[in-house]
């Protein structure tokens, strides 16, 4: 028999868009369901130092910032459930969702916080590497990596904070960019250019990541100059990719408007979809912040939403009657 849970407001995804909704649907009596997905916690639970979390002095540790999130969801009455969606159904209220195993989550209101997800650069020796040398987290990874010489792809916060946290197990990274400047923050980039073990290389492109070893694994990266067009080879056996990510919406395409790079259109000044009774928060509908703390203020923007949207929907079903 198919396992059915059903709620007022059912809430998709756990990073802290999800989390908050579920915070401030739980203390309005909503009884949020909140579906995890794989990533538990979202992606703060792949870095290490959160320093721009307010609330805090002291440098603060993403996975525990998600705990400690998840706990107090928790503590007022948000209901987990480790399931990630694959099927929606969007035509009829209450929204139905269906898990990888079959179960169906259905709501009076939907609040989709599925966030986003690491980029490639889809080249085939990337895939043919993946988890043997390239990886897209070196929070998750880097370990690996000791005593050894890596890379870092990308030129955003992303890109430089991995390279800065991979020097405390190499001591010879180097950051490889497309273009002649960073967009990583100024603090992050003195940073950068300060450590003694890292090394920028600028105008330079990945054109190959080269197998070798026995058992296989990256020996080394071959690099394009954007400008004169040279190859080069890089001795790295660690290469990471961090050159962004893409929201997570291959299961709202022809359910809900998105915008040309896929992120969910929302109605301005508010977390509305194009589907009443539906609202989006965070990473998945914000392209120019992405930041977790307006990943949890839209959290906080949807759950109001979606009670005012449930109060109205009851006032109108109560004069019908
Ligand atoms: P996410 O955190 O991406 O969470 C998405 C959730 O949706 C996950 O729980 C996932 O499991 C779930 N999900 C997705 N698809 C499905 C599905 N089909 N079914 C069920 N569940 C699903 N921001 C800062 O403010 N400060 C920082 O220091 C900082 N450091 C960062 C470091 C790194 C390495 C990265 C990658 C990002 C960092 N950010 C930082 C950005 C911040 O993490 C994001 O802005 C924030 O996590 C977005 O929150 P979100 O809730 O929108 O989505
Ligand atoms: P990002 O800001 O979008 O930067 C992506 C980088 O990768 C850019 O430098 C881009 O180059 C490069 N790039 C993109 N596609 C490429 C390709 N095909 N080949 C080579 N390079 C490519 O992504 P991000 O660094 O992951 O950050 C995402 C968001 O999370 C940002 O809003 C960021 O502020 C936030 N974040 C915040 C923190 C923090 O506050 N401490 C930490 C991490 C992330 P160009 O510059 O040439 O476009």
């Amino acid at each position: 028999m198919v396992a059915t849970h059903s709620t007022r407001m059912l809430i998709l995804g756990s990073g802290p868009a999800g989390l908050s909704a579920a915070i401030y649907g739980a203390r309005a009596g909503l009884a949020p369901i909140v579906v995890q997905g794989i990533q538990p916690g979202g992606q703060l639970t792949t870095t290490t130092d959160v320093e721009n979390y307010p609330g805090f002095k002291d440098v603060i540790q993403g996975p525990w910032l998600m705990e400690q999130m998840q706990a107090q969801a928790e503590h007022v009455g948000a209901q987990m459930m480790w399931d990630q969606i694959v099927e929606i159904d969007l035509s009829r209220r209450p929204f139905r969702l269906i898990g990888d195993g079959g179960t169906v989550y259905s709501g009076d209101v939907l609040v989709i916080a599925t966030g986003a997800q690491a980029r490639w650069l889809n080249l085939p020796s990337e895939e043919h590497l993946k988890g043997r040398g390239v990886s897209a987290c070196a929070t998750c990874d880097g370990f690996f990596y000791r005593g050894k010489k890596v890379a870092v792809i990308g030129g955003g916060n992303t890109a430089v904070e991995e390279a800065l946290y991979l020097t405390n197990h190499s001591h010879d990274v180097t950051l490889i960019h497309r273009r002649d400047s960073l967009r990583a923050e100024k603090i992050l980039q003195e940073r950068l250019f300060k450590h003694p073990n890292i090394k920028v290389l600028w105008n330079r492109e990945v054109s190959r990541f080269i197998a070798g070893g026995q058992p296989e694994g990256l020996t080394g990266i071959e690099l394009r100059n954007t400008r004169t067009g040279e190859l080069e080879r890089l001795e790295v056996e660690g290469g990471f990719v961090a050159i962004g990510h893409s929201p997570a919406t291959e299961l709202f395409k022809g359910h809900l408007a998105l915008d040309k790079d896929g992120y969910i259109q929302v109605e301005t000044g508010t977390t509305r979809t194009s589907v009443p009774g539906v609202f989006a928060c965070g990473d998945v509908m914000d392209k120019i912040y992405r930041q977790a703390v307006t990943a949890a203020g839209t959290g906080c923007m949807a759950a109001l939403d979606s009670e005012k949207f449930l109060a109205e929907a009851d006032f109108e079903a109560s004069e019908a009657a």
